[in-house]
This record gives structure tokens, sequence and C-alpha cells, in this order.
């Protein structure tokens, strides 16, 4: 058992050691109004995250930091206003858009020799390499 500080609420609750860091009466709040959006996107895919806002009383605030740390996902979750930390495109889910995690991808390609093996070995080159018969 851990002291921490609630990351909503900043009151110090005795932390389990996992899932987020957030005291049982935060953590409770958290999951209904998870489970109220959950169900709101369920019905109105695509909506608006003033639309999510005004139907269940969840900040959108709340919700983009669901679609930060990965928890709020999809196409569902559209228009929420989430933005990538590096070229600030919309994004759905996490902290990057596609395009700046392949960038990403590419310059740990370029620095890390034995990741590039690794990544090459899931794209196998081998095909069309060396002599073979058909037969
Ligand atoms: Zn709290
Ligand atoms: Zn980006």
């Amino acid at each position: 058992m851990e002291l921490k500080n609630c990351t909503t609420c900043h009151r110090v609750f005795q932390y389990q050691g996992y899932g987020y860091i957030l005291c049982p009466e935060c953590r409770r709040t958290d999951e209904a109004q998870f489970q109220l959006v959950k169900k709101f996107l369920d019905q109105y895919p695509g909506a608006e995250g003033k639309e999510v806002f005004l139907a269940t009383g969840v900040p959108i605030n709340t919700l983009i930091k669901w679609v930060r740390e990965g928890r709020l996902i999809s196409s569902n979750a559209v228009n929420l206003g989430a933005v990538c930390d590096i070229c600030g495109k919309p994004v759905c889910t996490g902290k990057l858009c596609p395009d700046c995690k392949k960038d990403i991808v590419k310059e740990f390609k370029e620095s890390e020799a034995e990741d590039i093996e690794r990544i090459e070995k899931i794209v196998p080159k081998s095909e069309g390499r060396g002599m073979k018969f058909l037969h």
C-alpha cells in the first residue's frame, strides 16, 4: 500500500498499486461517467464532444483525458477535440496521430539497429531473394 494524491480531487488515499491513480470515491464517479458515455456513444456513434457533454453531463476535459489514456477509442469518439501532441491534428485515441506515430517508428528505426531487425521480421523481405526452382 502506498499513499498517493488522487489525480482528480488531490486527496491523499491508499493506492492499491495498480490502475488509475484515483481515490475510491473518484474512481466510482469516473467509472459511472465512463459507462454513461460508453452507452451514449453506442447509441449515437460519432457524437460530438459537446453533444456527449449535454447528454451525459460528463465534462469534455474528462472525455479528452480518457482519449489520451487510450480508454476511449475508435471512431465513436471523434470530434472530442483531443489533439496530437506533435502536430495538433485531431486524434481518436492516444496522444499522437497515426502519422506522427509512424514518424517516431521511422526515427526509432534509424537510431536502433536492433529494432530494424525486429521490425523487418514482421515484414519479411525474403521473397525474391536468391534463386529457387519453381517445381
Ligand atoms: Zn479523488
Ligand atoms: Zn500528429
